[in-house]
């Protein structure tokens, strides 16, 4: 054989020991965004790149090797269980998002042209952490202690729908002296009846603000116990409890919650992030109306603190965070016509305006794509045909309109939405019909010398 050239050996060492890129993404949103049936979609599009639009888009046309690992990653999303309800029959939507999750694809890219000589290809590791946006509401706490919470909690609860959804709860907490000796079982109690108020804040209210967010979606590896404690409303920032009083030990708690369980997730995991994709289902809310736009408005804005690292922010100041490109994404957009798709993604971005231009000024690039991960209508005319869920058949819809541009008072008469079904025969090993998950996946390999 003839062995090649001495330079060209470097060079092919050098290549490789540039070593294969990796690619961190958190994919995040608020419950019922979207998250697992994106991430079911984007492993399902990668896996069937040549039959998918992918197989048109550069540099996907030189993907040569998809491998999504089994085994080795902890705390692993549930890809394929996600698969068996979309593709089972009849076709069911997928279980939600409730904890931390991970995947890791490694890509193969085949080479051209000159480079082909140095390295006959190229790989790049995407790794993907799925996690509740809730998580996200809980950032202001580590700029709070007990005293200041509890002063906090108690100015919420003062004011409509709090107090009503609370009821005998506020005054129950009112009337404990935090000087005196905890007892255990009590606390118990008040912390399940708090939980209990945050659900239904949730539920009845549809508030997205309710703290402490792991007391809805606790994810594993936090001790129950350590989630056992209430604000004490009599208390304020100058408390002080003697050991063993309630005061005492729910402060401790409390500073356990923030220190360990709060940042703890920003210094593990967020803090490592290189991207971030977030989800947003926001043909819901358009559909519900003004007070839901509001709410989501109010909640996103505070899920983007976490992505404002401006000199002055608070996480600027904790942590070097990395994450240097956000994808906002309207998702579900299959709920309307192709041509209302912008429009959506347009309305979510004017709901947003001063905390993206916030993130921007931080200097996060921002950019925004409607979606669909699972498209479950197909268009007839200008109406749509989709299955219901609960039914056999099929039903043709006009979803309504859409404005151009959302109303700053936030007032419009929506779409009408269904309760759809996923199309029935949807399979593994065939990419699932999508609107744009091919340009969201371009997003984010871009960049990256392949
Ligand atoms: P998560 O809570 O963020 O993990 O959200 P899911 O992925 O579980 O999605 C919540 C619900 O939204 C699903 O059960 C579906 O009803 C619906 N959904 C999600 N993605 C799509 C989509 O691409 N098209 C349509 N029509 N519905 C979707």
């Amino acid at each position: 054989a003839i062995k090649p050239p001495q330079w060209l050996e470097q060079v092919r060492q050098q290549a490789t020991s540039l070593g294969n890129p990796h690619v961190k993404v958190g994919v995040t949103g608020l419950s019922r965004a979207g998250k697992t049936t994106f991430i079911t979609s984007l492993i399902n599009q990668l896996e069937n790149h040549q039959r998918g639009l992918l197989a048109r888009r550069a540099p996907f046309d030189r993907l040569e090797a998809v491998r999504w690992q089994r085994e080795g990653v902890e705390q692993p999303f549930a890809y394929l269980q996600a698969l068996e309800a979309l593709a089972g029959e009849p076709a069911r939507w997928p279980e939600s998002t409730r904890d931390l999750s991970r995947v890791v694809i490694d890509l193969r890219f085949r080479q051209t042209g000159l480079l082909q000589r140095v390295q006959r290809s190229r790989s790049l590791r995407i790794e993907i952490l799925d996690y509740p946006g809730e998580w996200l509401l809980d950032l202001p706490l580590l700029g709070m202690d007990y005293g200041q919470w509890c002063e906090q909690m108690r100015e919420w609860l003062d004011a409509e729908p709090r107090r009503s959804l609370a009821g005998p709860l506020r005054e129950a907490l009112e009337a404990i002296d935090p000087l005196a000796p905890q007892d255990d079982q009590r606390l118990a109690e008040l912390a399940a009846a708090w939980t209990d108020f945050l659900q239904r804040s949730r539920s009845e209210a549809g508030l997205s603000r309710n703290q402490p967010g792991r007391f809805l979606l606790p994810g594993s590896g936090i001790a129950a116990e350590m989630l056992l404690f209430v604000p004490l409303l009599s208390g304020n920032r100058h408390t002080r409890g003697p050991a063993g009083s309630w005061w005492s030990v729910c402060e401790a708690r409390f500073r356990y919650y923030r220190d360990y369980v709060v940042k703890g997730f920003y210094d593990e995991h967020f803090s490592r992030l290189d991207r971030q994709i977030l989800l947003v289902d926001m043909l819901g809310p358009m559909d519900a109306g003004q007070a839901a736009l509001a709410d989501l408005k109010a909640a996103l804005e505070s899920v983007l603190q976490s992505f404002r690292y401006g000199r002055d922010s608070l996480l600027g100041r904790l942590f070097r965070p990395r994450i240097s490109q956000l994808a906002v994404c309207a998702t579900k957009v299959d709920q309307v016509a192709p041509e209302q798709q912008r429009a959506v993604q347009q309305c979510l971005e004017d709901l947003l305006t001063d905390s993206l231009a916030d993130v921007r000024h931080g200097g996060v690039r921002v950019r925004g794509f409607p979606l669909s991960a699972v498209r479950a209508t197909r268009q007839e005319g200008d109406a749509l045909v989709a299955g219901l869920q609960g039914q056999a058949g099929w039903v043709r819809y006009q979803p309504g309109g859409i404005p151009e541009h959302l109303p700053l008072d936030l007032h419009i008469s929506g779409p009408e939405l269904l309760d759809l079904r996923p199309p029935a025969g949807l399979h593994r090993n065939e990419p699932f019909p999508h609107y744009r998950m091919d340009e969201l996946i371009g997003w984010i390999v871009e960049g990256h010398a392949l």
